[in-house]
C-alpha cells in the first residue's frame, strides 16, 4: 500500500518537470552519503525556495541504509518545509532498484548501461512495470556516461573519446520500447571535474530533445562551463542536472582547513563550516539552473503531516 502522501509528491514532481520543461529550467539533483549533505541540501533549498531531488548512488545508499535516508529526508522536510524528492541515483541491479521501489523513493535511476542494448531494455522495462505500480518515476540510460565522481587529473576529450555518445534515433526506440519518464543523456557529460571542462554536443542534445517524448537529464554537473549548462536547459530541454563531485570537494576541503591547527573535537561544531560551504555549491547550483523561487512554500497538514498541493 502506497502512503498517501507519495502519491501527493508524485503527482507534484510530474508537474514540477513538465513546468520546468515548459519554462526553461532544470532541478539540480544532488547527491548526499550523510547527515551533514542532507542539511546543507535542504537548506539550500529551502533559502532558494526551489524545488529539487536529493539522491543517494548505491554506495551512498549502501553507507546510509535506503531506509534511514528516506526517514532522514522526511524528516527534514518538515523542518526544513522544502520541495524535495528522492532519488536512487545509478541503481545497475535488479536487487537495489526493487529495494529502492520497495523503500519508496519518488524516483529511481535504472542504469543498464553496461548491459548489452537488449538486456538494458529487458531490465528497464521491467523495472519500470514495478516502478508505475507503485507511481514511482524511472530514469535510464542507453550510453554509460563515463568517469566517477571525482576530481580527474586527465584531459576530457581523452576521457569523452571513449565513449558512445546518445544517438537520438536509438534513444526513441529505448523510449517506445521501455516507457521511461526520464532519459539520461551522454552527449560529453562527465562524472567529476576535469582540468578542462568538458564540452557538451548541444547541436545532437537539440535533435535527442526534438526526438524523445519523455524528459531529458544531464548527468556531471560538476565542472561544467555555466554557458554550456544554460544551454542545455534551453535548446536540450534538460529538467534535471546531476550534482555530486563539487559538494564532495567543498566538503573535503572544508573538512581540511577546519581541522588543521585546530583541537576542536566537537563533531557539530567541526561540520558547522562544513555544511555551510556544502550549502552555498548547492545554492549556486540551483541558481545557475533557473530554479530559484519557483515554488511556493509547502504549507504542512498537521493532521496527517502531507504537503497541501
Ligand atoms: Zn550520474
Amino acid at each position: 500500500m502506497v502512503p498517501q502522501k507519495r502519491i501527493k509528491l508524485l503527482m507534484k514532481i510530474k508537474d514540477i518537470l513538465q513546468q520546468a520543461k515548459n519554462e526553461g529550467w532544470a532541478l539540480g539533483a544532488f547527491n548526499a552519503g550523510n547527515l551533514e549533505l542532507l542539511k546543507a541540501i535542504f537548506q539550500a533549498a529551502e533559502n532558494q525556495q526551489a524545488p529539487i531531488i536529493i539522491e543517494t548512488s548505491p554506495g551512498e545508499a549502501n553507507h546510509f541504509g535506503m531506509d534511514n535516508f528516506l526517514t532522514m529526508a522526511e524528516n527534514l522536510k518538515k523542518i526544513n518545509r522544502a520541495t524535495v524528492f528522492t532519488n536512487l541515483d545509478h541503481g545497475s541491479g535488479l536487487e537495489e532498484c526493487q529495494k529502492a521501489i520497495e523503500v519508496g523513493y519518488d524516483l529511481i535511476h535504472v542504469d543498464g548501461s553496461a548491459l548489452p542494448y537488449e538486456e538494458n531494455v529487458k531490465l528497464t522495462k521491467a523495472m519500470v512495470k514495478q516502478a508505475h505500480q507503485k507511481d514511482i518515476l524511472v530514469e535510464a540510460e542507453i550510453d554509460k556516461i563515463l568517469g566517477d565522481s571525482c576530481n580527474h587529473q586527465e584531459q576530457a576529450e581523452s576521457v569523452q573519446a571513449s565513449g558512445n555518445y546518445t544517438d537520438p534515433e536509438k534513444a526513441l526506440d529505448f523510449i517506445n520500447q521501455t516507457g521511461i519518464d526520464i532519459l539520461a543523456v551522454f552527449i560529453g557529460n562527465l562524472h567529476g571535474t576535469y582540468q578542462q571542462p568538458p564540452r557538451l554536443d548541444l547541436d545532437r542534445l537539440n535533435l535527442i530533445a526534438q526526438k524523445c517524448p519523455c524528459f531529458l537529464s544531464l548527468h556531471g554537473g560538476s565542472g561544467l562551463l555555466a554557458e554550456d549548462v544554460k544551454k542545455a536547459i534551453e535548446v536540450g530541454k534538460i529538467v534535471k542536472i546531476n550534482v555530486n563531485t563539487e559538494l564532495r570537494l567543498a566538503y573535503r576541503q572544508t573538512l581540511e582547513n577546519v581541522l588543521r591547527g585546530s583541537d576542536e573535537i566537537a563533531v557539530y561544531k567541526i561540520m558547522t563550516p562544513v555544511i555551510a560551504a556544502v550549502q552555498k555549491v548547492v545554492e549556486e547550483k540551483i541558481q545557475l539552473f533557473g530554479s530559484s523561487q519557483k515554488v511556493i512554500k509547502p504549507a504542512v497538514n498537521s493532521l496527517n503531516n502531507t504537503y497541501e498541493v
